[in-house]
């Protein structure tokens, strides 16, 4: 990793390795620095079926293709856990390095927000999943628990039907916030049952393994106890902006103000993908923002 590049890109999700692909393509010398395995939330994913062209790819596939493509044009990826990045554009690296751009283009996406229940934290990897394609196949012909009524928890809990004898989808209010056609995949499902207007309290545990979950009707406050082996909280995300908190930039709910070019009030820096304040968080919009940012960047930097 050298001391400075023209283009400084935080975060590898789609949004992240789509700047990198224009801004490399373009010319610039560019940086991409993650903290995880590249690809973001498709790793996470576990069919992509709304991506204009690909009728149905495997999430860690496109994020394959993606990384492959993004760095065929020489953008340099490293792994890099970054701290803070100030308004002259310097970004602090954990283990000390100091880097600078031209431009950076903060694509942190955003992090799966806790239940914040008893018995959670303790259970995380015993039986708690935030990942249902990393770890459903612990669950195969067992009994789980989903709980939320977006895409993610619907999403997923088709995938964990094809392995679980059952789920069993927790939500608090009578409706859910999922897309309609995700909604008719559940109701035809035999192996889902839904659970409406409830919420989790506690999460129970024998012999170190999750044994079963508490839900509170939020009507009546009674409670009652589902048995199962596995409990996945998809209850929404909140955005990855530590890094940023000192630059004024961000909105009261913590995700990065941008303008039509993606850049933030302070020139040169630019925020795209899941992290910014946006109402549709999907791959496409991602790539999307990824592209502007990059493509303003190389006119911003090359004066033309
Ligand atoms: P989301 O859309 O915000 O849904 C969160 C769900 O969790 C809601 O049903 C919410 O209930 C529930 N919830 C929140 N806090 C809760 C709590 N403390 N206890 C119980 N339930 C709680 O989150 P998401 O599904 O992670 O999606 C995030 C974004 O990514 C969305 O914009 C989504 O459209 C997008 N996404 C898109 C796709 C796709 O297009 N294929 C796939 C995944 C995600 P209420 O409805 O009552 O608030």
């Amino acid at each position: 990793m050298e001391r400075q590049y023209d283009l400084v890109i935080v975060g590898a999700g789609p949004a992240g390795l789509s700047a990198a692909l224009y801004g490399s393509r373009a010319g610039l010398k560019t940086l991409i620095l993650e903290n995880g395995a590249p690809g973001g939330k498709l790793i996470k994913t576990n069919k992509i079926s709304n991506y204009p062209g690909i009728k149905d790819i495997e999430g860690t596939q496109l994020a394959m293709d993606m990384f492959e493509q993004a760095t065929s044009f020489q953008a340099e990826y490293a792994y890099g856990e970054v701290n803070k990045i100030d308004k002259d554009k310097n970004v602090y690296l954990s283990d000390g390095n100091v880097v600078k751009g031209e431009a950076i283009i903060l694509a942190t996406g955003t992090k799966e927000r806790l239940l914040n229940i008893p018995g959670e934290n303790e259970n995380l990897g015993h039986g708690v999943s935030f990942c249902a394609v990393c770890d459903g196949a612990f669950f195969r012909d067992k009994d789980v628990v989903v709980i939320g009524g977006g895409n993610s928890a619907l999403e997923e809990s088709i995938y964990l039907a094809g392995l679980a004898r059952s789920v069993t989808i927790v939500i608090r209010r009578d409706v859910f916030r999922a897309e309609e056609h995700i909604q008719r995949q559940i109701e035809e499902n035999s192996k889902i049952h839904i659970i409406k207007k409830h919420i989790p309290t506690q999460i129970l545990s024998s012999e170190g393994k999750v044994s079963g979950i508490e839900l509170e009707n939020v009507d009546t406050h009674e409670k009652q106890v589902i048995e199962c082996s596995g409990i996945f909280p998809y209850v929404g995300q909140d955005p990855n902006t530590d890094c940023v908190q000192d630059l004024g930039v961000l909105n009261e709910r913590g995700y990065v103000l941008v303008d039509d070019d993606r850049q933030t009030k302070i020139p040169g820096i630019y925020a795209a993908g899941d992290v910014i304040d946006k109402n549709l968080r999907q791959v496409i919009t991602a790539c999307n923002d990824g592209a502007i940012a990059a493509q303003h960047a190389f006119h911003k930097i090359k004066g033309i």
